[in-house]
């Protein structure tokens, strides 16, 4: 006798119970699709089926209410059923033709924004941010919300070599996917912690906080009941804070943000690749940080101008040398760009900056 099944709130729920029945119905049989838009397209089944797909950006950051416009829009030309994509874009799926130009009228009048699908830039991916973070060293959804007023040609009717992924993460934990992100920021630290050792003696485990250091930087004090950095080792990476708060990472005077280009997760013509360092370095400039995005928008023009048709950014800075790279994009080449450090263990010289 098989057991009835049970609700529980551990995990998610299967994910075949939330498929359109059409998609149930061909699953596995899909034979090609088109792209009819930048914001729409169609699969086509073995069996003659069709679902059309219409593609919108969602907003940073999300609310109920607009989650719930977004079900009620759903509700009334999908029959319920859409999807995020994994960069977040809101998938409307359609399996009535006749729905589809009333569905791309509604979303144009309520103003959302359709596109991403092909070679453009998609719904950019980012990590929490001060919003919600104890780690963060940027504000990620107002920076990428800055990013996306001023890249929004870009989703909606601009064309590019190839599709191009953007990604923000608030600290080198990167939440986010800047390592394999087309362009990407990622927020850093640049300051020693400062120890509060009245409150680590009270609150830390010497340990388990000497054990978090990657490099080990960190070693006991036993004359002050607390632990000491050895600064030179110390590559502001955050984990000591995130296991014994009184260790203080944030420095609003040292806190700021990176740009790594040529990541890709596909296996299309060349492997995947991790990203590597573009911009070193600029300081926090919210609200509307005018230099990364800047510079964000000049990498990504570069890259419209100078590569083939297809090559991700990667391939093309692959083909053309990262030297000829940095002359395009008027980036100086700089100390930061080279990876010297010696306290790391070998495994970690896969890092974003070339090896030294
Ligand atoms: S990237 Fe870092 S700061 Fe941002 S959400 Fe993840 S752990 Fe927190
Ligand atoms: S910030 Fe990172 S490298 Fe520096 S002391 Fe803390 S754990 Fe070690």
């Amino acid at each position: 006798m098989s057991l009835p099944q049970r609700r529980t709130d551990i995990g998610p729920p299967k994910y075949d119970q939330f498929l359109p029945p059409v998609i149930k119905k061909n699953y596995g049989q899909w034979k090609y699709h088109e792209r009819l838009s930048p914001g729409s397209m169609v699969h086509v089944a073995e069996s003659g089926d069709k679902i059309w797909t219409v593609r919108v950006a969602s907003p940073r950051l999300l609310s109920t209410d607009t989650i719930r416009e977004f079900c009620d829009i759903a509700d009334k030309y999908c029959d319920g059923y859409l999807r995020f994509t994994s960069r977040n874009n809101v998938e409307f799926l359609v399996s009535d033709e006749s729905k589809l130009a009333p569905l791309q009228n509604e979303l144009k009048e309520r103003g959302m924004l359709m596109g991403g699908i092909g070679p453009h830039v998609s719904n950019v991916i980012h990590t929490q941010g001060w919003v919600h973070c104890h780690s963060a060293c940027t504000d990620a959804s107002g920076l990428v919300k800055c990013l996306m007023d001023e890249l929004a040609e870009y989703f909606t009717t601009k064309e590019l070599p190839n599709k191009v992924r953007l990604a923000v993460a608030c600290c080198v934990n990167m939440c986010g996917a800047v390592h394999c992100s087309d362009i990407a920021i990622v927020a850093l630290h640049t300051k020693v912690p400062v120890i509060d050792h009245d409150k680590v003696k009270n609150m830390c485990e010497i340990p388990t906080t000497v054990a978090s250091c990657p490099t080990s930087a960190i070693s006991p004090d036993p004359a002050k009941k607390s632990i000491k950095i050895k600064e030179e080792k110390c590559m502001y990476c955050g984990n000591c804070f995130t296991v014994c708060p009184p260790i203080e990472i944030h420095n609003p005077e040292g806190d700021g943000v990176a740009i790594v280009v040529g990541g890709k997760i596909g296996s299309l013509r060349s492997d995947p690749k991790f990203s590597k360092i573009a911009y070193p370095f600029f300081y926090n400039d919210p609200p509307r940080w005018p230099k990364v995005v800047a510079a964000v928008k000049n990498i990504l023009e570069v890259y419209a101008a100078n590569a083939k048709k297809h090559e991700r950014v990667g391939e093309w800075i692959d083909r053309i040398g990262w030297e000829r790279f940095f002359k395009l994009a008027n980036i100086p080449f700089t100390f930061q760009h080279i990876d010297d450090f010696t306290f790391a263990r070998e495994t970690f010289r896969t890092s974003a900056a070339f090896k030294w």
